[in-house]
């Protein structure tokens, strides 16, 4: 048998059905960008999170820079963020100007408060918080030390779309929240796509311009900025797709518990608290073999993934210049790996991956 890890073709016809209407209506009316269905988005996305307002753009990691921008943040300043996480995270920070600098990580494998708290200094501006795999950090930490410390927290959501901590969604726990919707993150576009949350008018207003080239009525520029804006065939596609993410969470909930019930007395498992409920963007295991079982697992059929092999302070570009605290972390990234867990798994494809991990960990008796 082959797994792969990923497939993400749209199969369920309804859904397929659903998205080509939609795009014929763009054809139809032929507004590119910024047609009608982009505010239409924007406000059932701002609903969804709980939140006042909603800008979508171009992609997750430009509303991050938005984000920054929109905030304030300027050269100098220095940004507090995870060791652990796609490299857009850090390209957003240092693409302002501003200075990512790395806190360690959890067992669960988000940021660690107090690792914040030892990396806070007189140019710190704002926390960034990875709700890493489909986890909320913990906010309530991470906002009473922003209060404490006068600091602006950003949270990039992008990870954890739909995710929750004590009843609230990821996106409205800062003053701005992030998302990544490219076609990968469990709800995705047919292409790049990101969008921005926050109660704040002011800031709303802020972001619509920075998406633009810095302008106001298209013309006069007010602030250096990039095109950010979002294609209207891609609003017009993530409104149906609206319709099934929260199934998709569902179903890879149900893995993920699957998983956790056969495995977690081979390997570290994701396990959720009363107070949490995780998005499941991928499903990320620990264990000190994980290189052996990765390769055994490959041997078998199974397509794994690492998400993330490399610290962010360990890339090339960052490794000479900014601050880090990454003990933690150091050893985590060692043995981290991503089991096949999407919505499309299926009950044979995971009984089978289930069964070469328990034969693994028998025959190799390294337990
Ligand atoms: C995917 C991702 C991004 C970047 O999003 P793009 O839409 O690919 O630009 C940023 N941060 C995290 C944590 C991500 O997983």
């Amino acid at each position: 048998m082959k797994v792969r890890f990923l497939n993400l073709s749209i199969q369920d016809q309804e859904e397929k059905q659903s998205i080509l209407a939609a795009v014929e209506r763009v054809l139809d009316h032929g507004i590119m960008i910024h047609g009608p269905e982009v505010e239409m988005f924007e406000k059932k996305f701002a609903e969804y999170v709980g939140r006042k307002y909603a800008v979508a753009v171009n992609s997750g990691t430009d509303s991050l820079i938005f984000a920054l921008k929109a905030l304030g943040i300027c050269h100098g300043d220095e940004i507090i963020t995870t060791s652990l996480s796609w490299i857009a995270t850090a390209n957003a920070i240092a693409i302002c100007g501003a200075i990512p600098v790395f806190a360690d990580i959890c067992d669960d494998l988000n940021i660690d408060v107090t690792s914040v708290e030892r990396l806070i200094s007189n140019k710190t501006k704002a926390i960034m918080p990875v709700h890493f795999a489909g986890r909320v950090c913990e906010m309530k930490a991470i906002q009473e030390l922003a209060k404490k410390h006068n600091l602006l927290v950003i949270e990039d959501a992008s990870q954890a779309v739909g995710a929750k901590y004590y009843n609230q969604l990821s996106g409205s726990l800062g003053d701005i929240g992030c998302f990544s919707l490219n076609p990968m993150k469990v709800f995705g576009a047919c292409g790049e796509a990101g969008v921005l949350v926050t109660d704040s008018e002011e800031i709303k207003e802020k972001l619509e311009i920075l998406r633009y080239n810095g302008t106001i009525n298209k013309e006069t520029c007010i602030e250096v900025s990039i095109n950010g804006r979002i294609d209207t065939l891609q609003a017009a596609i993530l409104l149906e797709r609206f319709n099934y993410f929260e199934k998709f969470i569902q179903k890879r909930r149900d893995i993920m518990k699957k998983y956790n019930e056969h495995l977690s007395s081979l390997v570290k498992v994701p396990l959720e608290k009363d107070y949490e409920m995780l998005s499941c963007y991928n499903y990320t295991i620990q264990t000190p073999f994980r290189n052996s079982l990765k390769e055994y697992l490959e041997k078998n059929g199974i397509e794994i993934k690492i998400q993330h092999p490399i610290l962010m302070p360990n890339q090339p570009a960052y490794e000479a210049w900014t601050k880090s605290d990454k003990k933690n972390a150091t050893k985590i990234v060692q043995e981290i790996m991503c089991l096949p867990a999407s919505e499309k798994l299926l009950d044979e494809e995971q009984e089978y991956i289930i069964d070469l991990i328990k034969k693994f960990f028998k025959d190799s008796k390294c337990l």
